[in-house]
Formats: C-alpha cells, sequence, structure tokens
C-alpha cells in the first residue's frame, strides 16, 4: 500500500516548503525503496550492484529510464497487473514498458487531477484536442500520446478534435469551437510538435486569426524538432498570442515512467515540481547532485510508483534549477528548465559508466 493522504490533504499541488516537503517525500521515497528491492529482483540487484558505487546515495539507486526499455520491471506479482503503459516510439525506437497495477493507475490519476485543477479550475472547460481522433482509438495499445490525451480529456468536455485523420487541420471545426465558445474559457491540449507543426503554422499559412483569448493551452512532448527549426518557447507562446490570442501557455515535462506527477510551467515560464516529485540536477561526469545554476542530468523522484521501481530516475534529458520555494510566481518547490536531451553520444558515454547493463 502506497498511502499519499498526507500529499492529497494539502491545500494545492505546490503547498509544502522545502523542509516539510523534504521530510514527507524522503519518507515516503525510501519506503518505495524497500518495497522495490524487497519485491523486484532486478531492482535489488541493481541497488546491491551500486551500494559502493558512485551514485547519488549509497542506498537510494537512481534507476536509468532506459533500463524501462530493456526489460519488464515490476514490483508486484503478475496477478496484480493491471495495465501495461508504452512510451510512444518511432518503429526503430525500443518503447518502455511500464507495469501498473489498479493502486498505482489510481493515485497517477488523483494526482494528475490535482495538478491539471490548479491551472484549469474544478470545473471541465469545452475541449479543443490538437490531435485527429484516431489516436485515441485502439484502445488496447496505450502509447504515450493517447493515453496522455485520454488522460487529459477527462478535465474537458465536448471534445473537439482540431485535425483530421490525415493530420490536416479541420478548420470549419476548428472555427466552429472557436466561435460557440467566444468568450468563456476553453482547455487546448496536443503535443508540442503538432500544435507548431499541424495547427499554427497552418493557421499562419491560411491567414486565419481565431479569438480563444480565454483558453488555457497545455501541451507537451519534446523540443527537439523545434529547436531545429530555431523555436523556443518564447517563440512558441509569442505564435499562439499572435495567431489565436492565447495568453495562458503551460508547457510541461513528464514521462511515461512517472506519469500523474507531472512538471507544468507557472506564469513565469518555469516548470515546476509539485509536492508529489522533484528534481536534481545530476553532473554526468561525477554523478554528484549540482548547484542550482548549473546544467546537468536531469534526476527526477516521485512518490507515485509502487507497482514498478520508478520513484527515482535518472532521465537523458539537461536541465537547469533555478531555485526552490522562492519563484515570482508564489508556487512552492523547485522551479527549473529543461534543455533537451543529452547528445546521444553522451547518453552511450553515461550508460558506459553506470555499467548497469553488464552487471545485472
Ligand atoms: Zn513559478
Amino acid at each position: 500500500m502506497n498511502n499519499l493522504d498526507f500529499f492529497y490533504n494539502q491545500p494545492s499541488p505546490y503547498s509544502l516548503s522545502k523542509e516539510h516537503k523534504r521530510e514527507a517525500i524522503e519518507l515516503h521515497l525510501s519506503r518505495l525503496d524497500t518495497h522495490h528491492y524487497q519485491n523486484c529482483k532486478s531492482y535489488q540487484n541493481m541497488t546491491n550492484s551500486f551500494r559502493h558505487g558512485n551514485w547519488l546515495s549509497s542506498n537510494s539507486l537512481l534507476m536509468p529510464v532506459r533500463l524501462f526499455k530493456q526489460q519488464e520491471l515490476k514490483s508486484v506479482p503478475q496477478e496484480d497487473v493491471f495495465k501495461v503503459l508504452t512510451s510512444s516510439g518511432t518503429t526503430s525506437q525500443v518503447v518502455s514498458r511500464i507495469i501498473l497495477d489498479r493502486g498505482t493507475a489510481s493515485n497517477q490519476s488523483k494526482v494528475l487531477v490535482k495538478i491539471m485543477q490548479h491551472y484549469l479550475g474544478l470545473q471541465r472547460l469545452p475541449m479543443l484536442i490538437i490531435d485527429h481522433p484516431s489516436v485515441v482509438k485502439d484502445r488496447t495499445s496505450f502509447s504515450a500520446r493517447g493515453a496522455g490525451i485520454l488522460g487529459l480529456a477527462t478535465f474537458g468536455r465536448d471534445h473537439t478534435y482540431a485535425l483530421d485523420d490525415d493530420m490536416t487541420i479541420n478548420i470549419e471545426r476548428v472555427k466552429s469551437f472557436s466561435e460557440k465558445y467566444s468568450g468563456q474559457p476553453v482547455f487546448i491540449f496536443g503535443f508540442t510538435f503538432m500544435i507548431w507543426q499541424y495547427f499554427f503554422q497552418e493557421l499562419k499559412a491560411k491567414n486565419i486569426h481565431l479569438n480563444l483569448s480565454d483558453a488555457v493551452l497545455v501541451h507537451s512532448g519534446g523540443w527537439k524538432k523545434l529547436i531545429d527549426v530555431a523555436v523556443d518557447n518564447t517563440v512558441f507562446k509569442q505564435v499562439a498570442y499572435n495567431t489565436c490570442e492565447i495568453k495562458r501557455v503551460h508547457n510541461f515535462y513528464g514521462m511515461v515512467e512517472q506519469v500523474g506527477s507531472i512538471f507544468v510551467e507557472c506564469s513565469h515560464g518555469y516548470l515546476h515540481a509539485p509536492d508529489y516529485a522533484d528534481i536534481d540536477i545530476i553532473s554526468a561526469e561525477t554523478m554528484k547532485v549540482l548547484p542550482y545554476g548549473e546544467k546537468g542530468l536531469i534526476a527526477v523522484s516521485s512518490v507515485l510508483p509502487y507497482s514498478y521501481p520508478g520513484h527515482r530516475l535518472l532521465t537523458e534529458d539537461l536541465g537547469t534549477i533555478y531555485g526552490e520555494d522562492n519563484c515570482a510566481c508564489g508556487l512552492k518547490g523547485k522551479y527549473f528548465h529543461v534543455h533537451g536531451r543529452v547528445p546521444k553520444a553522451e547518453v552511450r558515454g553515461c550508460s558506459d559508466t553506470h555499467a548497469v547493463e553488464q552487471k545485472l
């Protein structure tokens, strides 16, 4: 049992000041360390191998996210498996497989609700989804994209898909949505690159201006393709405003290995750690925690993963933390930026350093 009532009872998902958070989150994470050590053989083997290694702490293993692509990691009996999440990936990539029991899946949903309601309010808003409807039709395969849309669709009503199955924008549908809900709050969701490429760029090319001034736009997904075409968060927001008058834009950082406890961008443009999760920046050379302001590998922890050992993860993303509890937006928690993926060669270097695969 992974009882998260302490966190659920807080007035908002960004309530805990650093002293309280450190105490609460470390208590939960260390319980999860023990649970996974006792119930997941691979986790136990790795922890034993690295106990004297160069890890963050001798007793808490930081699990490289890529391990979920290489093996099935599970800390509950097979009969408790309720659902398997897979990461999206091109055919050439191996996907992550995340094993969920009912309790973990339920906590993921509850935490996502707490976090999203902070930005969207308690009411379900009319929702424009910047994708095509087929992405969620095959419910047997929970691709990250489909699962992401299904997960967030629960926060909206009158779900309207902006794209057709061939990825072209359906102007009539989009226009009728924006006219129907003109002057009302609406919720727009999609993946960053899809919104940029198939929505904003198409609106620009067709010289169509929408009035979605009361919309909250939430988006996620990698920036890599956008950085390649010199689009950063500032440009993205500017174009959201220029094409659709959208003023409230929230990017979020999350991963299939830690669904639920996502890091959402605040009103001042920083991603924030909610009470349920935390972030550290790790030096790829020394594997030590870096001070605020320095760029390094992102390590994320979450109190949610109980059915699989994903509570402390070392990602292949680069980031910088700017501070904790003192962002100008007023939310508590560490606030940070993500700079994208570690270059491929360095990733290989990292896994050589950790030599995890070889030691299993
Ligand atoms: Zn902030």
